[in-house]
């Protein structure tokens, strides 16, 4: 054999070796791809559930359980009025309900929140998990409406208006490493998360930091130690701020203290990982800007606030700056139609709803977060901008106060 003819082969074997490994790779991608359903985030039907022009369909109460020690978080699991199989969501995707909640002076008054989606898609039931809300300490405003109305009023066999899954908020299909930062009822996308992960992906590397007070804010504890015993490549992290005296370090907790950036970089290797977080707004305000600044990419950071945050992305301040020098946001004015005020744009407010209240402009508000679309509102002339995409859709020639800024002077109808 001549060295030419040598040389052919062994070229021919690595090249072999490397379309074998190719279809490998394609092939693991693929069955991730499939293992995911197929359906668009922010879906407005719900085969199987009768659904009203509003987008609301009717589900009654199968079950609830009490997930934690202080009995302040509840799951509800909901089942369609009509029996039929449900499709599946993505998992970290949320819910909207409709409620009629009493008010202290004995009226009815309806509201909308999002509660998150808490276990993996299934055909049978949703799970939702909510945690009482109580008035910010030290004032006498009324305790949370919707968390405590469905604590204190909600009850096996009762209906619930609830709209279709949506969100953009939810686990990516591919198979990198993935790092799950809950902060307290934050847990719940995480739940549905790493379910689905470590059923359709067993051998996906998770890791989930999870932060709480102490062992009484802990929700479903054991199903997380079940799941960490029975998957090597789930690695959980419990990080307590303020222990208790009964919390024992290294078996209760694994971290005194919250989640910050230098216990993530003291605990992960040096891997692509993706990052989901959700939490308290001063949790992910301090923590996204923290994993930027280590190196981790944008498009590698997810997160969802639960109310109003504001997470300054490093994109976005670089394009705010551009802005600013294009055009002094003193120019821009705001015109609300229907109550008769024009008014120069601050850009301190975060948002036109926080600038409307200010200037006690009434506004009809859910979730602050862009995700139930209760603000919806009339754009007669003029631009927004939104900070990220909203969850909620906007219809064409309305905006969503809570979370846009003008972009131009503009006039709404409010
Ligand atoms: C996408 C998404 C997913 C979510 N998922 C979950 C989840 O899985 N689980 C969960 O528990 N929550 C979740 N939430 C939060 C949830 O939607 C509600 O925001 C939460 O339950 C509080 O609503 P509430 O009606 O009980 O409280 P609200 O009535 O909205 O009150 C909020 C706070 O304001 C205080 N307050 C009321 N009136 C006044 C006043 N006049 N002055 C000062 N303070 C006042 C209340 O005491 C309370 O502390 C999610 C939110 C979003 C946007």
């Amino acid at each position: 054999m001549t060295s030419l003819t040598l040389l052919l082969w062994i070229a021919a074997g690595i090249l072999l070796q490397l379309a074998t490994y190719l279809s490998f790779v394609f092939w693991r991608h693929w069955t991730n791809y499939q293992a995911l359903p197929e359906r668009e985030v922010g879906q407005a039907e719900q085969p199987g559930v009768e659904v009203a022009a509003s987008g609301f369909g009717s589900f009654r109460v199968d079950h609830k359980v009490f997930e934690d020690a202080a009995l302040s978080i509840c799951s509800f699991y909901l089942v369609p009025e009509n029996g039929q199989p449900l499709p599946p969501f993505l998992p970290g995707q949320f819910l909207t309900f409709r409620l009629d909640v009493p008010t202290a002076t004995g009226e009815r008054e309806q509201i909308v929140r999002c509660y998150s989606l808490s276990d993996a898609p299934r055909p049978d039931c949703y799970r939702i998990t909510i945690k009482r809300v109580p008035p910010p300490p030290g004032s006498d405003a009324p305790p949370g409406l919707s968390s405590n109305y469905f604590h204190d009023h909600i009850s096996i066999g009762n209906l619930l208006q609830v709209r279709a899954p949506s969100g953009h908020f939810h686990i990516d299909r591919g198979d990198s490493p993935v790092v799950l930062i809950a902060g307290g009822i934050g847990i719940t996308p995480m739940l549905s998360m790493l379910n689905w992960c470590l059923t359709h992906q067993p051998e996906r590397e998770v890791w989930l930091f999870y932060g709480v007070r102490n062992s009484r804010e802990l929700a479903m504890n054991s199903h997380l130690e079940s799941l960490a015993k029975a998957h090597a490549n789930f690695h959980l992290w419990v990080c307590m701020s303020n222990p208790i005296d009964d919390d024992v370090a290294g078996s209760d907790y694994r971290h005194a203290g919250r989640i910050d950036i230098s216990l993530l970089r003291a605990q992960l290797p040096l891997k692509p990982y993706h990052f989901y977080l959700c939490g308290p707004a001063r949790m992910l305000e301090t923590l996204v800007p923290a994993l930027e600044e280590w190196g981790v990419p944008d498009e590698r950071i997810h997160f969802e606030a639960f109310g109003p945050a504001s997470v300054k992305r490093r994109s976005e301040k670089a394009a705010a700056s551009v802005v600013q020098n294009e055009k002094s946001s003193a120019d821009i004015q705001v015109n609300f139609s229907l109550s008769g005020k024009q008014l120069p744009w601050q850009p301190s407010a975060n948002s036109l709803l926080e600038f409307a209240e200010a200037h006690g402009v009434p506004v009809n508000s859910g979730c602050r977060t862009g995700s139930c679309g209760s603000c919806q509102t009339k754009l007669r002339t003029g631009e927004v901008s939104y900070r990220q995409p909203p969850d909620y859709d906007p219809e064409p020639g309305t905006c969503l106060p809570c979370v846009c800024t003008p972009k131009t002077s503009i006039t709404l109808e409010l």
